[in-house]
């Protein structure tokens, strides 16, 4: 690959640590890469959400953060329990959650993402305080039991406050990384033990 003139070659960083300017400038190259690759990670996940978050707005009627929230969880179920679209039939749901708008318009983003809907009767839901959803995959026997963090918990808190639980926010959700949205336990029913995926 053609060096530009002004850069310094991949054998002069290696040679010349030492010298603060390569230095500086190699950490600048890497955390530009770096950055570019999470901006194109998180792009990839928002064109993966953006046609099921048009879809449930069909359904629903509007896009809320706790639609998106339904979404995610179950896109995170799918993924930590190894379910693709195609075996989606396998899926069931249980969710807790207040039964009323808007916490309960999560229901309808459990129902897009995972087809575990009302008239199937593959998804049960009940009135409860926090919200908590379990899934379970009949193919593996296996359960995975998703909550909100604590930190986002706050953030939802703070947004209600501000009367800001809109579809700004929403689409903010989208492209949260996971880990900062959920914390995630899967259980092996054969071995009872859990495993929690952060
Ligand atoms: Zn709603």
């Amino acid at each position: 690959m053609l060096q530009p003139l002004f850069l310094p070659t991949k054998a002069q960083f290696t040679s010349d640590l030492t010298n603060p300017f390569y230095t500086l400038l190699a950490s600048s190259i890497n955390t530009t890469i770096i950055e570019r690759q999470q901006i194109r990670i998180m792009k990839m996940a928002i064109n993966d959400l953006k046609p099921m978050i048009e879809y449930a707005r069909k359904l629903h009627g509007h896009v809320g953060p706790y639609v998106v929230i339904g979404l995610r969880m179950g896109t995170a179920a799918k993924k930590a329990l190894n379910i693709g679209d195609e075996e989606a039939a396998l899926l069931t749901a249980e969710v807790s959650v207040p039964l009323h708008p808007p916490f309960s318009c999560l229901l309808d983003g459990v129902q897009v993402s995972t087809t575990c809907t009302v008239g199937n009767r593959r998804l049960q839901f009940k009135n409860a305080k926090n919200v908590q959803a379990i899934f379970s995959s009949q193919k593996g026997a296996r359960t995975v039991k998703i909550t909100l963090t604590k930190p986002f918990r706050e953030q939802l808190e703070q947004k209600k406050k501000q009367d800001k639980l809109d579809e700004a926010f929403a689409w903010e959700i989208a492209e949260l990384p996971e880990n900062q949205l959920f914390d995630v336990a899967v259980k092996d029913s054969m071995s009872s033990s859990v495993k929690v995926l952060r």
